[in-house]
């Protein structure tokens, strides 16, 4: 069983709540980890010492704090088979994606560690004698609280790009992958100086005291609703809400492209991680005259995945997921594979292909974090563009077709941060976007998150009157 303690201030410890929380294995329901919950006096000492850590780390050499992450990404890298087995343990990651997904963000700690000290403003020249700079700084302190379902990935982004800047951080992981995250920071951490990277551990109530705290900026990501509240907190502190948020992705498949490479992108997008990715696709529009063909083929590939997927994180989700597939049924969807709870141990469901779905189903407008492909079928595309971009959500989107017009109308009309024209997956690493409506906002990802974890000052310097 791992013991997931916190840091601050270069010292490790229990958290001060005296309660404890522990995690199952979802494979096999076996206790993985349990955390002792930080409180908010433990909240309030890790702000504070991000903030004493705060002049001295932004004072310190862009080159330096590069070196430092440089050296963090080489821990990571090293200690990435041993981070890839806690993933599995604790959310049922496969072990070699788990791997994989550890060392996209080693690659992501050297982007950051490469561009950070390139990060730069920008001058104008303003009267004779006169100069106007445009200075980038470190925002002051920045609350990093991350989800599960990419643990490794998404912290190293965030605590890449805020630490190379020069700010410093309190990280708070998912209450889902604590070990995982304890383990990350103790390899971060020993490349920087005491108080620059804290950690607290908890759930909800310990990321909302977080939210609520002096901090400069909250950088989420999660679910949609957590970063709703996270929001209204920043309203009242006044720090910057960054948000990476959940979606409801729509895939169109158009018409004349071939079923079975449409089936298999639709499978991909939505089975793979489980379903458990904030860009799969969770709603599927395809064209009256490839429908029939595509669906079979869907069904073959649900089938062809079942032995390779994982769990779901737990069976809470679990829940959450199969009672949406239920309603869906009970309002007049066929599932043509899975969309049942099979017996045994863990927090397994099978991947399910929804048929009928109507878009006034909760399936096709709230985000399913599992392996649903709901499928509604469109007698044009304009049709399904339509129904596409009628969502709350603005995270990502994909469009299969072979015509370059409907792909130029597509990528304009839909309003989401990532439109994908004819693959779900494979964006360039370093791509970067805005997430639109409930999805979030800022930056998350990118060179751009390194204008978000900085604030511009503009500086206007005039020479002193001759004679001086
Ligand atoms: P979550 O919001 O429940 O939890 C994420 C983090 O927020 C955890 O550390 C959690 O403890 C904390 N938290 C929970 N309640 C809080 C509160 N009231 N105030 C402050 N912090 C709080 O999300 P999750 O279930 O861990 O993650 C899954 C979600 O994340 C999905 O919706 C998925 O789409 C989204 N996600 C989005 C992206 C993206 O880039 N847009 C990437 C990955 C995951």
């Amino acid at each position: 069983m791992h013991e997931v303690t916190q840091l601050i201030s270069g010292a490790w410890g229990a958290g001060g709540s005296g309660r404890d929380l522990t995690v199952l294995n979802p494979t096999d329901d076996t206790p993985v980890s349990r955390i002792a919950v930080s409180d908010e006096a433990d909240v309030h000492a890790a702000v504070a010492a991000a903030r004493e850590a705060a002049p001295g780390w932004a004072r310190t050499a862009p080159a330096q704090r590069a070196a430092a992450l440089h050296a963090a990404a080489d821990a990571v890298e090293a200690g990435a088979g041993e981070l890839a087995a806690l993933i599995h343990a604790e959310m049922g990651k496969p072990v070699a994606d788990a791997r994989d997904s550890v060392l996209a963000g080693v690659g992501t700690l050297r982007q950051y560690a490469e561009l950070g000290p390139v990060h730069r403003g920008r001058t104008l020249a303003g009267a004779d004698q006169a100069i106007d700079l445009m200075a980038y700084g470190p925002r002051g302190v920045v609350a990093v609280i991350t989800p599960w379902n990419d643990p490794v990935a998404v912290a190293c982004g965030l605590l890449g790009a805020a630490l190379v800047t020069g700010n410093t951080v309190v990280h708070k992981p998912s209450e889902r992958t604590p070990a995982t995250g304890h383990r990350l920071v103790e390899l971060f951490a020993p490349h920087f100086p005491d108080g620059v990277l804290n950690l607290v551990n908890g759930d909800g109530p310990v990321g909302a005291a977080l939210a609520a705290a002096p901090v400069d900026v909250v950088a989420h990501v999660g679910a949609t609703a957590t970063g709703r509240s996270i929001a209204a907190a920043c309203a009242r502190t006044g720090a910057k809400a960054l948000l990476e948020n959940g979606g409801k992705d729509p895939l169109l498949v158009d018409a004349g492209v071939d079923p079975g490479w449409a089936a298999g992108q639709a499978a991909l997008g939505a089975f793979a991680n489980s379903g458990q990715i904030c860009v799969a696709v969770e709603r599927i529009y395809v064209h009256a005259s490839v429908a029939d063909a595509f669906l079979d083929a869907l069904v073959a590939e649900a089938d062809a995945w079942e032995p390779r997927i994982g769990p779901l994180v737990d069976r809470r989700l679990r829940d959450a997921v199969d009672e949406q597939v239920q309603q869906a049924v009970k309002d007049g969807a066929t599932a043509l594979r899975g969309g049942a709870v099979p017996a045994g141990p863990g927090a397994f469901y099978p991947p399910t292909v929804l048929a009928g779905c109507t878009d006034a189903m909760t399936v096709m407008r709230e985000e399913t974090f599992g392996p649903v492909a709901p499928v509604a079928v469109v007698d044009s595309f304009e049709e399904g563009l339509r129904r596409a971009a009628d969502s709350t959500y603005g995270l990502a989107a994909t469009v299969l077709t072979g015509s370059m017009s409907h792909a130029q109308q597509a990528w304009r009309a839909l309003p989401a941060g990532t439109v994908k024209i004819n693959a779900v997956f494979g964006g360039a690493p370093g791509g970067a976007a805005h997430p639109r409506g409930l999805s979030g906002s800022g930056y998350g990802y990118g060179p751009e998150l390194l204008d978000e974890m900085t604030c511009t000052k503009a500086v206007h310097l005039e020479a002193p009157p001759s004679g001086w």
